[in-house]
């Protein structure tokens, strides 16, 4: 496959303009040409095409390429022009050539790993933890893929021929684990290395410039950022893109034009919120760390709005007894959530791999929002007296099992 193309308009891309000024306007270049202030939603599901002749050239061009030329769209699952704004401007934040924009962050993955099934690689070394259902997609193998799970260190002894995807997440969900990309980018020599980056995001954190070859984002969490928009997307080289959007079009896994156009939407106050409640997670994790009533608390080093701690007493107390802060799955929107991995988000993944992964019965995991770092302290403060000092076990947890309840 001819790059030069696309080589030539890396080299001719401006990056001279930084982080914060690309949020706000990225994805949005042609807006003034257009006459037009706010982007578009183009909701049509299919475009008029009278020149049948062309169409079927570009309708073969994009099943060979993944690349519809200049014009209409032809149908909404090849594409759409307000997704396409979204994915502009997330490969602009990235650093990437392209990205590629899906109904949810576990359809993104989804296709990553049948891109890669699909060339017969279907070897997947990961490492834990990560979210528990990216866990669970791996280890029930429901793709026809094999996953081999490893330490970082582990990983160059697990590559195999047909080993087709490294994945790690840094910082980890739900215990905020951090590995060395650049060192992990190396173990994994010629296979590509996908780093879930939706803790970090690209405000933190750029995998590409440490050697990563796929940055997968469940928009859902900070790029939307306000809890009301479900999405995915991949910031990856063209070439990969090309592929991702084949798969794209043959499954149909695609995101929603208004997803599209909030994701857009959120990505322009991304750098800001991710700072300012970044400050206010670690001020939280400060006071944490040698509260009596908690047993440790991680917080990872490149910093972040998540905060995981372990407490002495119930767990399911701290969340039953929180106000202003909710008790719900999911992280990442303006407003502070906690919820109990054991119980909800790693719930799908088997208790002894969840334990092993370090995500124990007694961890729950905060996600700060853009509240007042006082009146947070005061909920949370609160919140751990009703929890006991603790010491024995975990109660709920066992009734939940013997009540063969299961959340996920
Ligand atoms: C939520 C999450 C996902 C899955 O994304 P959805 O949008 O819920 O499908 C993947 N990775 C991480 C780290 C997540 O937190």
């Amino acid at each position: 496959m001819d790059h030069t193309m696309d080589h030539n308009e890396d080299v001719a891309r401006p990056r001279t303009r930084a982080l914060a000024t690309e949020a706000v306007h990225a994805g949005r270049d042609d807006l003034a040409a257009l006459g037009l202030h706010a982007p578009p939603i183009d909701l049509s599901t299919t475009y008029p095409s009278a020149d049948t002749r062309t169409e079927a050239a570009r309708i073969d061009a994009f099943a060979a390429d993944g690349v519809l030329d200049d014009g209409p769209p032809v149908y909404g699952r090849l594409g759409n022009p307000t997704v396409t704004r979204f994915e502009t401007a997330l490969a602009r934040l990235e650093g990437t050539d392209d990205a590629v924009a899906f109904a949810s962050g576990m359809a993104a993955l989804t296709a990553v790993l049948l891109v890669r099934r699909s060339a017969g690689l279907g070897h997947v070394v990961a490492v834990r933890p990560l979210y528990g259902c990216s866990d669970h997609l791996l280890d029930a193998g429901v793709l026809g893929t094999e996953v081999t799970w490893v330490d970082p260190a582990g990983i160059a002894d697990a590559i195999r021929p047909d080993t087709g995807l490294v994945l790690v997440e840094s910082p980890a969900n739900p215990t905020l684990a951090e590995v060395d990309v650049r060192a992990v980018a190396h173990a994994c020599a010629a296979v590509p290395l996908l780093v879930d980056n939706t803790f970090a995001t690209p405000v933190l954190q750029r995998p590409v410039e440490s050697g990563a070859r796929l940055v997968l984002h469940s928009a859902t969490k900070y790029l939307g950022g306000h809890g009301d928009v479900l999405g995915g997307v991949v910031a990856c080289d063209a070439e990969f893109a090309r592929q991702l959007r084949k798969i794209r079009f043959a499954t149909g896994g695609v995101l929603h034009p208004l997803a599209g156009y909030l994701l857009l939407r959120g990505l322009a106050t991304l750098p800001v919120r991710v700072r300012a409640a970044s400050a206010t997670a670690a001020e939280l994790a400060r006071r944490l760390t040698g509260d009596p009533r908690v047993t440790r608390v991680h917080y990872p080093r490149i910093g972040g709005a998540m905060v995981a701690f372990e407490v002495a007493g119930d767990p399911h107390a701290v969340t039953a007894a929180v106000d202003l802060i909710t008790p719900a799955v999911s992280l990442g929107s303006v407003d502070t959530l906690i919820q109990h991995p054991a119980s909800i988000s790693h719930r799908v993944v088997a208790a002894d791999d969840r334990r092993a992964a370090g995500v124990g019965d007694r961890l729950l995991r905060l996600s700060v929002g853009l509240e007042d770092v006082e009146d947070l302290w005061a909920d949370l403060d609160r919140a751990l007296d009703g929890a006991g000092r603790g010491g024995g076990p975990v109660e709920g947890l066992r009734a939940v099992r013997a009540g063969g309840t299961q959340d996920s």
